[in-house]
């Protein structure tokens, strides 16, 4: 293996830039030659490839979204338009390719392997839905900012003592609710992978009150529903005021937290280690904050669950 080539696809997540840099540097430090592809599998369908040298990922590691770009390609889901990308690759002599990105883009670099192409995925992505690898790259910015926000909303919510629901990103996933959930002590946490009772929240919610809780915290998962819906169920059960803050792509912005500058540089890392082995149709994953390589299909033969034991006691420590 002489050339590799790296790109960002789907849903940027802050730590792309950080498991860019770390590509570029592991493949030059190997002695081999690394090639940026921009724009995702639309840029790899065209045939937009640069040459990275050492200093191309200078000064990017504390960025957040991605400098090759992301995007998102219907004609990449085609058998002609996979034909382009692997005959593009081959004609820039490129022997690898490395796919930073969330389930979909793991899905098309399958479609590569298919066709012979050697591809490894490194995990990035805010929601961190990813079944086979503890963390994704991206999670733990997105939850600080999250909490960031929810910690400004509660001075407002303490001041004129109500209760805020705060919508966060996962439209399957709950991860992202459930850490910002403990890390900023809501009252209730709603998630997709758990049916919630509206009579338990408000129940919550008058325990609270009746302790002298001068404001409560809800946060919801996207994938749960409108939370300006279940803010209107809760105020009419309780008939107590609610306000709703939806937070949308904010969390998908910033400067990586170093946990995540840490994950991406160690994951970009391994992706490159992974192709010198050999190694084909795999994925990046950390398990027990151990760096390793598995299959994609054993990962998608799984499903991700997040980590219910974090949901569990959030829910007894707001009691
Ligand atoms: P993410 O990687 O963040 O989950 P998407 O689901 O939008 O983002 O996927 C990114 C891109 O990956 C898609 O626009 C498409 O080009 C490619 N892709 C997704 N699923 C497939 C598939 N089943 N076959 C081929 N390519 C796919």
């Amino acid at each position: 293996m002489k050339r590799i080539a790296v790109l960002t696809s789907g849903g940027d997540s802050p730590g792309m830039n950080a498991a860019i840099r770390a590509v570029v540097r592991k493949g030059h430090h190997h002695g081999l030659e690394v090639w940026g592809v921009r724009r995702g599998y639309t840029g790899l369908i065209q045939g937009d490839m640069i040459e990275m040298s050492l200093g191309s990922v200078g000064d990017i590691i504390h960025r957040g979204g991605t400098i090759l770009h992301s995007a998102r390609s219907e004609e990449f889901k085609t058998a002609q338009g996979q034909e382009q990308a692997v005959a593009n690759l081959k004609q820039k002599g490129i022997d690898g390719l490395v796919v930073i990105g969330g389930d979909g883009s793991f899905r098309g670099a399958q479609k590569l392997t298919e066709r012979g192409f050697p591809t490894v995925g490194v995990p990035g992505t805010i929601d961190n839905d990813i079944p086979g690898t503890d963390f994704t790259i991206g999670f733990d910015t997105a939850v600080n900012t999250v909490i960031d926000c929810i910690d400004k909303i509660r001075d407002t919510a303490t001041s004129h003592e109500r209760t805020y629901i705060v919508e966060v990103m996962g439209r399957d996933a709950g991860d992202i609710a459930i850490w910002a959930g403990l890390a900023d002590g809501a009252e209730s946490i709603l998630i997709p992978e758990a049916p919630y009772q509206l009579d338990q929240i408000v129940e919550r919610l008058s325990r609270g009150s009746k302790r002298g809780k001068k404001h409560s915290i809800i946060i919801v998962a996207e994938g749960v529903g409108s939370a300006v819906e279940i803010g209107r169920q809760i105020k009419e059960k309780t008939g107590s005021e609610t306000r709703v803050t939806v937070l949308g792509h904010i969390q998908r912005g910033g400067s990586p937290t170093a946990h995540d500058r840490v994950l991406a540089s160690r994951m970009g890392a391994e992706a490159v280690d992974l192709l010198l082995q050999g190694k084909s149709d795999y994925m990046v994953a950390i398990q027990a904050n151990q760096i390793t390589g598995l299959p994609f299909e054993e990962a998608f033969a799984m499903k991700h669950q997040p980590d219910m034991s974090i949901y569990h006691l959030a829910e007894i420590l707001a009691i």
